[in-house]
């Protein structure tokens, strides 16, 4: 079969390896679509804490069913299906309290454990059967292999405690932040704000559900929001942006009481100033990953038919999953997610 690897850093190459073996609990997947991830993006630039090459990549996919283990019930040959791609232990403190994204021996793609490294970016795909989830027959597989960054989105949203839904700001519209741009404005905020100073990024926020957008950079970005929300700041700001200030910002933008939702992954540690933050009385809380309840949430509305074309901005064989990386770590085009396909 085909396989997309990493050799080195910032070098791909295609290699032709052994279909794997599945369990009696598993099922193979033939892929069909496998999405690029910005954690793809972070090994092929040698940044990743885990994945190293020589490794095979892509955690996001989609495809049809090519074989069922013994014990495996629910499925058929031929069933159009993507793939939650991370197994939690199921027996320790946080996977117990349902926090399954905080399991300490969670197995991902690309990492030994998982049939010695196996990746979506190639022909077959094996995975617990648990952890796959049927697809309607008119959903595409690209559009269902974006259920798994939905659903990091949907948990950020699933994270935040006040019941207000006046105004909620998304710092960085990126793939992360434009989804959660979409499920804020499914989940009943009135008031939608995106910022980010590409204006490809802006214009796709509006198509989105963004109300309003603000460039951060040539705009006085606390005025307009303070300006849209009586003086009072919004009910909860979202960082998924990495910048030096950026929490800075993000607390001048929120309400007295308001919640900072950081998902931006910042390599570098950066300060705040803690007075502002304590004398709003706001509250601070990360967001990793997602659990169950998020993707299936994501999946209920792919299969509903929720529009998801602005974030499907390129696609490309699987052969040039290197290109696809450039494109990403350059973005010298108006990129948002893009496919790699395997037909
Ligand atoms: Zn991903
Ligand atoms: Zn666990």
């Amino acid at each position: 079969m085909r396989a997309a690897f990493l050799e080195e850093v910032e070098k791909m190459g295609m290699r032709d390896i052994p279909v794997p073996e599945i369990g009696p609990d598993d099922v193979l997947v033939r892929i069909k679509a496998a999405g690029v991830c910005g954690s793809d993006l972070h090994a092929y630039i040698g940044k990743h804490i885990f994945r190293f090459p020589p490794v095979m990549l892509g955690h996001e996919g989609a495809g049809v069913i090519a074989k069922i283990g013994e014990n495996v019930t629910g499925f058929q040959i031929g069933d159009r299906v993507t793939v939650d791609p991370t197994i939690p232990c199921g027996k320790c403190r946080c996977c117990r309290e349902g926090n399954t994204n905080l399991c300490p021996d969670r197995v991902a793609p690309g990492t030994k454990a998982w049939w010695g490294g196996m990746g979506t970016w190639g022909d077959y795909f094996p995975i617990r059967a648990d952890h796959v989830y049927h697809i309607g027959d008119d959903v595409s597989f690209a559009k269902a292999a974006l259920c798994e960054p939905m659903a990091n989105s949907m948990h950020i949203i699933s994270q935040i405690q006040g019941k207000e839904k006046n105004s909620i700001c998304v710092i960085g519209c990126g793939t992360i932040g434009l989804f959660a741009v979409l499920l804020a404005k499914h989940a009943g905020y009135k008031t939608v704000i995106g910022s980010d100073p590409v204006a490809f990024n802006r214009e796709t926020a509006e198509k989105v559900g963004a109300d309003l957008t603000v460039d951060p950079i040539h705009q006085n970005i606390e005025k307009i929001i303070l300006d849209a929300t009586n003086g009072e700041g919004v009910d909860v700001t979202i960082v998924a942006a990495g910048a030096p200030g950026i929490l800075d910002q993000a607390i001048h933008l929120t309400k007295r009481t308001g919640e900072i939702m950081l998902i931006a992954m910042m390599s570098e540690p950066i300060a705040f100033d803690s007075w502002a933050l304590l004398s709003r009385q706001q509250s601070l809380r990360g967001s990793m990953l997602y659990n169950t309840p998020d993707f299936e949430a994501c999946l209920k509305l792919i299969n509903e038919g929720i529009d998801l074309s602005p974030f499907m901005t390129h696609s490309m064989p699987v052969e040039e999953a290197g290109r696809a990386l450039e494109l990403l770590k350059n973005r010298n085009e108006n990129v948002v997610k893009v496919t790699l396909t395997l037909d």
